[in-house]
């Protein structure tokens, strides 16, 4: 199984090699570098160098045996939709991540944000992730609790907003995104049994498409617990087939 969320040197907020993962996993992989305009963390658009990135992987792919495949997560912000569009027109990608990162004021994993009221939040990031699928194309809609990461939620608090989630699901499905599990929400920010409430529900409502990823910006979290979520996978009994 693929790690279908990880990031290299070309993300703003990453140091990592290839060569880190080429070296440590013999299968292949794919970078889903950050693409984030109007970011108000580092205060900039954060656009990976295409050309760079192509180049890189070429000469990698030679050397690695053609283990390394082209990937993005795309950062969603209304306002700038058109240049976000613009930017994707012109080049190939063999996975694009759809995420939810910014209001426009604070990244959601903004220190600040951890003070600010948790439903205010968390509603306003569901409406901002609600209206972005379908808005540019893309494989997988990534860690759909990105918005409340910072904060302790339980399943009773999560159920409160079922009827959206039910809609943004159903609008993933319909749109032919996969949905993702992602290891970083699951186990760095224990959001494991949110995952495990959301899977119950994607499935119910008839998800076919499944992506694991680390969201790994280093070597240590590379495919992180991948173990434990095939075998979660599994007892859902979702098929091998069904997953990216
Ligand atoms: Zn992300
Ligand atoms: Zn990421």
């Amino acid at each position: 199984m693929r790690d279908n969320h990880l990031h290299t040197h070309f993300s703003y907020d990453s140091d990592a090699a290839f060569q880190d993962y080429l070296e440590s996993f013999d299968g292949e992989i794919v970078t889903t570098e950050h693409y984030d305009v109007s970011n108000p963390y580092s205060k900039q658009d954060d656009v990976p160098d295409y050309e760079a990135y192509v180049a890189e992987i070429a000469d990698l792919n030679a050397a690695y045996g053609n283990r390394i495949k082209k990937g993005i997560e795309i950062g969603y912000y209304q306002p700038r939709e058109a240049d976000i569009i613009a930017y994707l027109a012109d080049k190939d990608f063999d996975l694009k991540l759809l995420s939810v990162h910014h209001n426009g004021v604070n990244d959601y994993l903004d220190e600040e944000v951890a003070d600010m009221d948790k439903h205010t939040i968390m509603q306003e990031y569901l409406d901002k992730l609600e209206y972005a699928i379908g808005r540019v194309e893309a494989d997988v809609l990534a860690h759909f609790d990105y918005g409340f990461r910072l904060f302790d939620v339980s399943v009773e608090e999560l159920k409160t907003y079922e009827e959206q989630l039910r809609r943004i699901f159903k609008k993933m499905i319909d749109h032919g995104l996969a949905f993702e599990l992602n290891s970083k929400s699951m186990y760095l920010y224990n959001h494991e049994h949110l995952y495990v409430y959301a899977l119950d529900l994607v499935k119910e409502l008839g998800c076919h498409k499944y992506s694991i990823g680390s969201d790994g910006h280093k070597l240590e979290h590379f495919r992180l617990q991948f173990d434990r979520i095939q075998k979660m996978l599994q007892e859902k009994g979702i098929e091998e087939k069904e997953i990216m």
